[in-house]
């Protein structure tokens, strides 16, 4: 596609202005996904990995990044004298982005074109209608704790938590995929209040009891050692302290591309590993409550390291096989052969092949990145040994919303 990027604005001042390509900070989650999906290193990330932004000298425009992220905050753009970007220094010292420029006494447009401007990808074409960031950084909606009970077997290193936020005599509606902002208290070592941190939302549209209002979250505490000395991640450790009763500030809705289709003819394959299992929860749980009972099965290939370290298990081998097809791949169970998601897919590789080419199939992968990189290059393997290139049926299978990656 031909997009104009440049204009000379029309005040007898000869001026050349350009595109730039920019990073909404307020709405940007951190999560990453656009540094690795970015191959000109284009994306910068600070020490703290608080600010992501993108440097004008390396952007090719290439517009590979607008595919990862789940919030928007990488469609942004502005118009800027040629040859006088915003520097990357002056990107991550935003809190907001800049207002648009004045300059002879005429507002310089932050876009060309709305139009014409590249989009990404789109959700499933039988997806709801999202609504998203009705509560905002500057305006968050203060939530109650309804409970916080760790789903983990208490020996292992893996403390997950399963949270559940009472959203009573609230407007705060969200759909299945959908994630949530949580506003840690405090601030970080720059004096700035801490960014926001994403949750996936692992309830559906109806509320983790239907027609509650609640809504559960499946939080992993991180810990880590850092030069011999432990850190604890500051949102995630802030989370899974919380008692009933206590309050959370949250931002949301968020995302609109990772979303359940809602024809029933649609086929579902989920992929995740991890805490990547909460937006597949929802789903599972809308499809439960749909009343349609000619609905496909879901497929779930979920990967962890023993069933102990992993959320929701017992819940998920309850699920009646009309709703739910349970694939498990444990990589560190003394009683099961050590096997990754990717391992599981691989030995169904014709059934794979086939589903990729069917236009009712979506794909919805959601975990750690590595995870969802490695799950890409096998699809792409697959495609290539039944002679499908892989170039194009990406391509298609992004532009048709029949694959959804999040991945942090
Ligand atoms: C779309 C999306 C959905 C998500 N869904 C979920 C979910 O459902 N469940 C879930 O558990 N997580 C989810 N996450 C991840 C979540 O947003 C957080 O990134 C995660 O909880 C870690 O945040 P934290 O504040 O605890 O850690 P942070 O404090 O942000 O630290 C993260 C890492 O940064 C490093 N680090 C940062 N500062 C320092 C420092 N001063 N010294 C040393 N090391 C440092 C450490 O390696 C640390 O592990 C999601 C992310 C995205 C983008």
């Amino acid at each position: 596609m031909n997009i104009p990027n440049q204009i000379t604005p029309d005040n007898g001042n000869d001026m050349q202005f350009v595109r730039q390509h920019l990073i909404d900070p307020e709405s940007c989650l951190c999560c990453g996904s656009c540094e690795a999906a970015c191959s000109e290193g284009a994306i910068q990330t600070d020490r703290l990995m608080q600010r992501y932004v993108i440097d004008p000298a390396k952007c090719n425009n290439s517009h590979a990044c607008l595919d990862a992220c789940s919030s928007n905050a990488i469609k942004t753009w502005q118009m800027v004298p040629a040859g006088k970007p915003y520097s990357i220094e002056e990107q991550f010292a935003w809190d907001v982005l800049p207002p648009k420029l004045e300059i002879g006494g005429q507002t310089v447009p932050l876009v060309l074109d709305e139009d014409e401007l590249p989009q990404g990808h789109p959700a499933p074409a039988s997806a709801s209608e999202p609504v998203t960031f009705r509560y905002t950084q500057q305006k968050p909606l203060a939530v109650r704790i309804e409970s916080n009970v760790r789903v983990t077997d208490s020996a292992s290193d893996t403390d997950i938590h399963h949270i559940v936020l009472d959203f009573q005599n609230t407007d705060f509606t969200w759909l299945e995929g959908q994630n949530i902002g949580v506003l840690p208290p405090g601030e970080d070592a720059n004096g700035h209040a801490h960014h926001m941190r994403a949750y996936s939302i692992a309830s559906s549209r109806g509320g983790e009891a239907a027609g509650s209002r609640q809504m559960a979250l499946t939080i992993k505490r991180v810990i880590d050692v850092q030069d011999g000395k432990p850190y604890y991640g500051i949102a995630s450790n802030y989370m899974c302290d919380l008692k009933p009763g206590d309050t959370v500030r949250c931002i949301g809705p968020i995302g609109s591309h990772f979303l359940m289709p809602q024809d029933p003819a649609s086929r579902i394959l989920m992929i995740c590993s991890g805490t990547g299992i909460a937006p597949m929860r929802s789903f599972i749980q809308q499809q439960q409550r749909m009343s349609n009972n000619l609905r496909v099965p879901l497929q779930l290939f979920y990967g962890g390291r023993t069933e102990a370290e992993m959320a929701y298990v017992d819940e998920l081998q309850q699920v009646p096989e009309t709703t739910l097809a349970l694939h498990l791949a444990l990589s560190r169970s003394p009683a099961h052969p050590k096997r990754y998601v990717q391992d599981l897919l691989w030995e169904r590789s014709d059934q794979m092949a086939e589903f990729l080419q069917d236009r009712n199939a979506h794909i919805f992968i959601c975990g750690m990145i590595a995870m969802g990189q490695a799950v890409m290059n096998l699809l792409a393997e697959i495609a290539e040994q039944h002679q499908l290139p892989w170039e194009d049926l990406h391509h298609k299978l992004l532009h048709e919303g029949r694959l959804q990656i999040e991945t942090y």
